[in-house]
């Protein structure tokens, strides 16, 4: 963004910079001396000096009042020509012109121009300039058909302001087709003329083109450089090295503008030992401290180097500009050095440069980062003093502030606040409502964007994709994807990612492994997907086979390939494989186990029996272990109904998260197991402890739309179809051998009350309604958002035998898959 930024600078400082040179009045000045006295006289005397003037001392004082950049000086001089009613030659003429157009008083330039008696060449080519300078594209392009009809000379100044202003306007192929005239005219030989051709068709991207002009033409620093910066826009960086080394045997030395191209050349080329010695160049031609040759060291250290050689070559430019300053912090908070790019800012406000949208958007990208909402709010209120809240730059960076610190208010009352929203704006809002798991105002954001008509990115596609992900909504991600296919992005990595992890995370796993096969190139994070995806279904051979694949493509394994594949073996019992795994993470891939492949380990040993290995592996974690870690093994010790080892674990979990529920439910579970009665106990300790009762929410999709149920609440429409079916079932599954597991309900209430209860949890609830309403022999596929309660889990096995249906859960650990009475997880979650 900054060195887009710096490009158009740039481009437009070229222009002005050609001005001098090509300025059309330098050849016609004349050579006539002008008066001494009279000159001393307008400085001594004043005003009543000009008195004595006639044209040409005029054009002398308007021409000092350019030189010196005296606007009001020259406003003044026009007025008394004005009030003197004196009149003024065109040779004088242009001159004020020129003066007006220097000082991008357009407005006046041009009345000026009208009122002119006659008018020549360079009347029309100074105001051409004046108008291409303040973006007034369409009042040039008339002058120049003007200058042409009423039949000016078409000389080199011309042409080269024509072209000039074609290569502002974006539109270099119509500048090529002057080149024909240009040759037909005989100027193919200027070299002002040929330095802007090579110029017209680097931007044409036509290589071979400039360089034929190149060849045949006179040639100067100037066309030396255009064709360097040819090269080096043009992805040819070699051939832009090997023409400065031709240029320097010619003895020419470089300036700012072939720095800045050569450096933009190491850049291409990744290579530092190339953009240290033009850094030397620089040093020793004196333009180390130019802006420009600063802006792009900066950028070839911060690509090719690290951004600590980039700092110092930002600390080596004496008077920094807000580009530069703005750049530096940009790149800081890129490469997550939050704490120096907040500094940076701090220091650049210190030293009175005023920041500018850049300045605010990156060190805003700094909180973002950090999440600290304290920051983003003082930079919100210096955003709102400088009158910068309508950017849409600032704006969408500070909506990335509150979405990542969870502020709602401040992000809707931006992104409502905001009057022209583009598709970043959109992306901000649809990405911070994933993140907070808010996923159906996400959906409903990009429908709304949908409806409006803002062109989708990958990013919205992915984020709608994950949002679909978090809920129950296969049916929706089907939809996304076939919006997709219509789309340019059917082809993109970063959106069929995440096709494949939305597919295996709504319970379609077969359809996961198809957009992975479809894949035209697979990266970490594709394999890394599918080997998820796998493991959450429990599919651990398959996820190991993926594996060795993925080894064999030759794409290294990171720490989230291992946490999948430690899940896949934990989830399927595999022991040897999972020991062998983590052994080969930490020695052959050098990765340091973060907390959740421990969990995994743990998960792994636990349930095969092994707590020994299981607690010495925990005390071998170097920070203290997480509560996921202890609730890993406590559900072990249920399995294998390790009381003991079961409450030393709850107890660790307790410690660290008192209000825990689910450790509450495990333990009443684990001291039933043990045929210990201390329901009582638990009861009382969730009394005392105010443990917090997170609902049990199911949700299930009917034809596109979520229907959710929250345990022990009965109030949606189908609700007596839905009671007969729950009746129905429960006579069904008596028969087939069912006894309520009173354990997991930990109310103080009789048993009957307690067998209700039992049929009110939410995933029957939603196994009821998909039952009545879900054509016959499609699978029924649950969302729960805690962990699959026991005593359903049981009543899900026999039912999915009565009812004769494959039925898929979700919870928060892992998939179910039921079919004809066995679950896919062997009863171990
Ligand atoms: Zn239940
Ligand atoms: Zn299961």
């Amino acid at each position: 963004m900054v060195i887009a930024f710096l490009r158009s600078w740039k481009t437009k400082w070229l222009l002005l910079s050609a001005t001098p040179r090509l300025n059309p009045l330098s050849g016609f000045f004349p050579r006539r001396r002008f008066p001494a006295n009279a000159a001393q006289l307008m400085v001594v005397e004043g005003e009543s000096a000009f008195l004595e003037f006639d044209s040409y001392a005029y054009a002398r004082a308007l021409t000092s009042c350019i030189a010196g950049g005296e606007p009001f000086r020259g406003k003044a001089i026009h007025c008394h020509v004005l009030k003197k009613g004196g009149c003024l030659d065109l040779f004088c003429r242009n001159i004020l012109l020129n003066f007006y157009v220097r000082f991008d008083l357009v407005s006046s330039a041009h009345r000026l121009f009208d009122e002119m008696p006659d008018r020549n060449m360079v009347s029309f080519v100074n105001l051409i300039q004046g108008h291409a300078k303040c973006g007034n594209f369409t009042e040039a392009t008339v002058l120049l058909l003007r200058l042409h009809r009423e039949g000016h000379e078409l000389n080199h100044f011309v042409f080269t302001t024509a072209l000039k202003l074609f290569i502002m306007m974006d539109l270099p192929e119509v500048g090529h087709c002057l080149h024909a005239s240009i040759c037909k005219l005989g100027h193919d030989n200027n070299s002002f003329v040929g330095a802007s051709l090579i110029e017209t068709y680097s931007c044409c991207g036509l290589v071979d083109d400039a360089r034929g002009v190149f060849d045949s033409i006179k040639k100067d620093i100037v066309v030396w450089t255009g064709m360097v910066t040819c090269y080096s826009e043009n992805e040819c960086a070699y051939e832009a090295v090997l023409l400065f080394s031709e240029m320097m045997k010619e003895g020419l030395k470089p300036n700012n503008y072939t720095l800045t191209s050569l450096l933009k050349a190491s850049v291409s080329l990744s290579s530092l030992d190339l953009g240290k010695s033009i850094h030397g160049c620089s040093v020793k031609s004196m333009y180390e401290s130019d802006e420009y040759v600063g802006g792009a060291l900066l950028d070839m250290y911060a690509k090719c180097g690290d951004i600590e050689d980039a700092r110092l070559a930002f600390n080596m430019v004496p008077d920094c500009d807000v580009i530069l300053w703005s750049f530096m912090i940009a790149r800081y908070a890129q490469s997550d050095k939050n704490s120096e790019a907040l500094d940076l800012f701090q220091r650049m406000v210190k030293s009175s440069v005023a920041p500018n949208e850049y300045s605010f958007s990156s060190v805003l990208q700094a909180c973002a980062n950090i999440g600290d909402l304290d920051l983003g709010g003082q930079v919100h209120c210096h955003v709102m003093k400088i009158g910068l809240l309508s950017d849409i730059f600032v704006a969408n960076a500070l909506m990335d502030v509150y979405a990542k610190c969870s502020d709602l208010e401040s992000l809707h009352k931006i992104f409502h606040g905001l009057y022209h929203k583009n598709d970043v704006s959109w992306n901000t809002v649809i990405v911070g409502y994933v993140q907070l798991d808010l996923g159906d105002d996400a959906l409903r954001l990009f429908k709304q964007m949908w409806d409006i008509g803002i062109q989708a990115t990958q990013v919205t596609y992915s984020s709608a994709l994950r949002a679909c992900a978090s809920g129950a909504a296969i049916e929706l991600v089907g939809q996304i994807h076939s919006l997709v296919m219509k789309t340019p992005f059917k082809d993109d990595n970063v959106v069929s990612n995440s096709l494949v992890a939305s597919y295996a995370k709504c319970g379609n796993i077969k359809y996961a492994c198809k957009v992975f096969g479809l894949m035209k190139e697979h990266d970490i994070i594709s394999w890394n997907a599918l080997i998820s995806g796998y493991a959450i279904h429990s599919l651990g051979t398959d996820a190991l086979s993926v594996f060795r694949k993925m080894t064999e493509e030759g794409i290294k394994a990171n720490g989230v390939t291992f946490v999948g594949l430690l899940s896949a073996c934990s989830n399927m019992g595999l022991l040897d494989e999972g020991r062998s795994l983590f052994n080969s993470m930490t020695e052959d891939y050098s990765i340091e186990p973060s907390m959740e492949h421990y969990t995994c380990m743990v998960k792994l040993f636990g349930r095969s029996g092994h707590f020994d290995e299981a607690m010495k592996l925990i005390k071998e974690i170097p920070l203290q272990a997480t509560v996921m870690v202890w609730r890993a093994l406590l559900g072990a010790c249920l399995i294998h109904k390790n009381v003991d080892l079961g409450m030393v674990c709850a107890e660790k979990v307790l410690e660290i998260e008192p209000q825990d529920e689910l450790t509450c439910v495990l333990l009443s579970n684990l001291y039933a197991a043990g045929s210990w009665d201390n329901v009582s106990l638990i009861r009382s300790y969730m009394r005392n402890q105010n443990v917090k009762k997170e609902p049990g929410i199911s949700w299930i999709e009917k034809q596109g739309e979520i229907h959710s149920f929250t345990a022990g609440d009965l109030s949606h429409p189908d609700k007596r179809v839905i009671n007969a079916m729950l009746e129905w079932l429960n006579r069904k599954i008596r028969k087939s051998g069912y006894v309520p597991d009173f354990n997991v309900v930990l109310h103080d209430v009789g048993d009957e009350l307690k067998k209700r209860l039992l049929w009110l949890h939410s995933e029957r609830l939603a196994l009821a309604f998909g039952l009545v309403s879900l054509p016959p022999g499609s699978p029924i596929r649950i969302i729960k958002n805690l962990r699959f309660c026991s005593d359903c889990h049981a009543s899900f096995k026999l039912i999915s035998k009565v009812a004769g249906r494959e039925l898929i859960v979700r919870d928060m650990n892992r998939f179910h898959h039921f079919e004809d009475g066995i679950c896919s997880c062997a009863d171990y979650w």
